[in-house]
């Protein structure tokens, strides 16, 4: 080997390699060094030709990467956060994101699946971003997308939501028939469980006519129905049969028809009759069935305790509803005749009124009047409703006139809530009161605990298992009136467990809906949301309330008001009925893009926690990373001059992070105040030699070894004298 050492002084140099056996005879070294011209020997290293770190005393140690960056591992830049696309177009889902060194990374969907490159999915992916493409969207590809990105330092990842709008579900009802006359009937229904993603517009109702033939086709009524329900005044003949179904309307499409009503013949329609008998016996029948003396319609509720249907008597051809509990065991058995009981002792025009009971071995049922026009709120939304708070007063005043009739029994309802309030007739502002079955008598002495109840109307010493009163009815009537008022539930929190929090403590505050609400309205409401029973109105303080008195002749309180939060209030309490409103809510929560967070109300630990395979593909990224030893930038051949300070610099790849070692001519070099070695995150590993002399020269190597492997780089370095 010759280099040029220097231009002055001509000098030859050569290595010479001497073994050096001492005298003890045991081990063997060789010296480095060169000669001048004039035959001086300078020795520039000694080695242990067996043990070559013994020659500086100990080992040298790889050098390991030094890491100092503190910021995230992976940095995702600006990255979507909810993807909408209708069924059947192409959904991209994009994320750019920075990292230090190279990555590996993987989608999961729903924190479940991996998803792979396929006939409708495409994955592409650089060193700094991930295209998910996903072609003709079905409704099963809805959720979440998570992509998660590893690199040396761990893994991070980032969650993009994707809906699509769909066509809605089907309405969640047949619809009722209600109000039945010779020439005309009302139908309604309820909404769908899921809307598809967009807001339903309106609903198309559907006829079809039972001719002695056989059916015949369906025929649209309306396409442009706004509401749930819907009169039906034409088109109808007096002796025909008739069948109905609806279907929901969104942006996106027309759902598939709801389950068919029962079949209507006009020629039984009798004219309901709106105000109960009171002067009627009230007998139990335990010796006849149902059957046999009424026939039985269509299903017009679904309860608690049981299903409601429409029936007419067979003599006299009244129209009625039955009750037909679900009674299976004795307990429940007792508990129908409780209601049957007690609601055979009421008899007030603002409380639905029973008829008769049977009572068989197979079966009991509630005979009461018929009340046809709906649930109040479901009326109010109509748009041909006028909601203003004059009107919102006369239903409270009829609301507190029934509940004032009870409570002189000592009765308390403990079940007052907006559904319970039904209209007698679906143009008149007449209400009923239904649904004792949780109604109680209070008995003197006999403090009574209970543990039922819908948590949004309940009062707070339900929850806290306290004595209940008839205050306990005031409670759930003033969390009504502020639903009337404004569209909003005071107490709703995002799950069961948080609205039971807010009524305990009884933590409420007037929605900014009651800005246009007049004080007296706000008073009465105040008064009766009091967490300590005794502190609320009773009914009378209520009728009394100078709200009860007030005058609707100032233009501010007939205002009408806003229906919008009442409708969404109403398309939540729906959901809630719906058996399927579980699996809809689900969906929904994917949707909203609250999968991970605890306010939702269906979060759960395992929304947050990874399936099998989804954890074996995360835990696979690792895998990918690996790689041997290389050098993606490499140090080349020096000339420097005596006393330069010299860097030699490379950039090491490979996972795992790689160790290095440099070394002068095979030999390792140790870091000494003169030689330092750098090896940064990054992979840039840079050796610097202070005050360089001409015995420094020789071939640099750069060793970069992990078990998968090692990499050399080389080159040489000539030192001037
Ligand atoms: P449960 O006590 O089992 O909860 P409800 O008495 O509340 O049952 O009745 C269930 C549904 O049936 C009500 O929400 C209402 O829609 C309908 N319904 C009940 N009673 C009548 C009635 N007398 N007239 C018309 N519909 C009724």
């Amino acid at each position: 080997m010759a280099c040029d050492g220097g231009a002055q002084k001509k000098t030859y140099v050569s290595t010479i390699n001497l073994e050096l056996k001492p005298s003890t005879g045991q081990r063997t070294a060789s010296v480095k060094g060169c000669r001048t011209e004039n035959g001086t020997l300078l020795v520039t290293r000694l080695r242990d030709k067996e043990n070559p770190a013994l020659d500086r005393g100990k080992e040298v140690k790889p050098k390991r990467k030094t890491y100092i960056s503190t910021g995230p591992l992976v940095e995702f830049l600006d990255p979507q956060e909810k993807v909408q696309v209708r069924v059947g177009e192409s959904a991209q889902l994009h994320c750019s994101f920075s990292s230090v060194g190279p990555t590996a990374s993987c989608w999961i969907h729903n924190r479940k699946k991996l998803v792979v490159d396929g006939e409708c999915t495409h994955i592409e992916t650089s060193s700094n971003s991930s295209i998910l493409t996903i072609s003709e969207v079905r409704a099963m590809d809805a959720g979440s997308y998570t992509l998660f990105v590893r690199n040396h330092r761990g893994t991070a990842q980032h969650t993009i939501t994707l809906s699509i709008r769909d066509r809605p579900e089907c309405p969640a009802s047949c619809p009722y028939v209600s109000q039945l006359t010779p020439r005309s009937l009302v139908l309604s229904w309820r909404g769908p469980s899921y809307d598809g993603g967009s807001a339903i517009t309106n609903y198309v109702v559907e006829m079809q006519s039972l001719g002695p033939s056989g059916t015949g086709d369906w025929t649209e009524l309306t396409n442009q129905c706004k509401d749930t329900t819907y009169r039906v005044h034409s088109g109808m003949h007096s002796q025909g049969e008739y069948r109905f179904r609806v279907r929901a309307v969104n942006a996106i499409g027309v759902s598939e028809p709801s389950e068919v009503s029962d079949c209507i013949r006009m020629d039984t329609a009798v004219e309901p009759q709106e105000e109960p008998v009171l002067d009627v016996d009230i007998v139990t029948d335990s010796s006849h069935k149902v059957q046999d003396h009424y026939n039985i319609h269509e299903k017009i509720g679904v309860g608690k305790f049981g299903q409601v249907f429409r029936l007419t008597h067979k003599e006299t051809g009244r129209v009625c509803a039955g009750k037909f509990y679900r009674a299976p065991v004795s307990r429940d058995k007792e508990a129908a005749r409780k209601e049957i009981e007690l609601l055979k002792q009421l008899h007030h025009p603002k409380l639905v009124q029973c008829l008769g009971a049977y009572d068989t071995r197979s079966e009991i049922t509630l005979i009461m009047e018929y009340v046809a026009g709906g649930e109040l709120f479901e009326r109010i939304v109509d748009e041909h409703f006028e909601h203003t708070e004059p009107n919102s007063m006369q239903y409270m005043r009829q609301i507190l006139e029934g509940v004032l009739y009870i409570h002189r029994k000592s009765i308390v309802h403990l079940d007052l809530k907006p559904e319970n309030i039904v209209c007698v007739n679906a143009t008149g502002t007449l209400i009923k009161i239904i649904d004792f079955g949780l109604a109680r008598k209070l008995e003197p002495g006999r403090p009574l605990m209970v543990m039922q109840g819908t948590p949004e109307f309940v009062a707070p010493e339900v929850i806290n298992y306290e004595p209940v009163a008839l205050a306990t009815d005031m409670w759930s009537i003033g969390v009504i009136c502020y639903i009337l008022l404004s569209g909003v539930s005071p107490f709703q929190g995002n799950s069961d467990a948080e609205t039971l929090a807010l009524v305990t403590a009884a933590a409420w505050e007037f929605d900014p809906e009651f800005d246009d609400i007049t004080d007296e309205a706000k008073d009465f409401i105040s008064k009766l949301l009091k967490k300590e029973k005794r502190s609320r109105m009773s009914c009378e303080q209520a009728l009394a309330h100078p709200w009860m008195a007030s005058s609707s002749s100032t233009s501010r309180v007939t205002k009408t008001l806003n229906k919008d939060k009442m409708r969404r209030f109403l398309a939540r309490q729906r959901w809630q009925r719906t058996g399927k409103a579980v699996l809809a809510l689900r969906r929904m929560a994917h949707l909203s893009h609250r999968s991970e967070g605890s306010d939702s109300p269906c979060s759960s630990a395992s929304d947050s926690v990874l399936g099998r395979e989804a954890e074996q593909a995360v835990a696979s990224l690792e895998q990918q990373l690996r790689s041997q030893p290389s050098f993606f930038q490499a140090f080349h051949d020096l000339m420097e001059p005596c006393g330069a300070t010299v860097h030699m610099a490379c950039i090491i790849q490979g996972f795992p992070d790689p160790e290095v070692v440099w070394l002068l001519d095979d030999e390792p070099l140790e870091e000494t105040e003169r030689v330092q070695i750098q090896y940064k995150e990054d992979g840039l590993c840079t050796l610097t030699l202070a005050h360089v002399q001409p015995e420094d020269s020789g071939i640099y190597k750069c060793r970069a070894s992990n078990y998968l492997g090692q990499a050399l780089c080389s080159a040489r370095l000539t030192v001037a004298r």
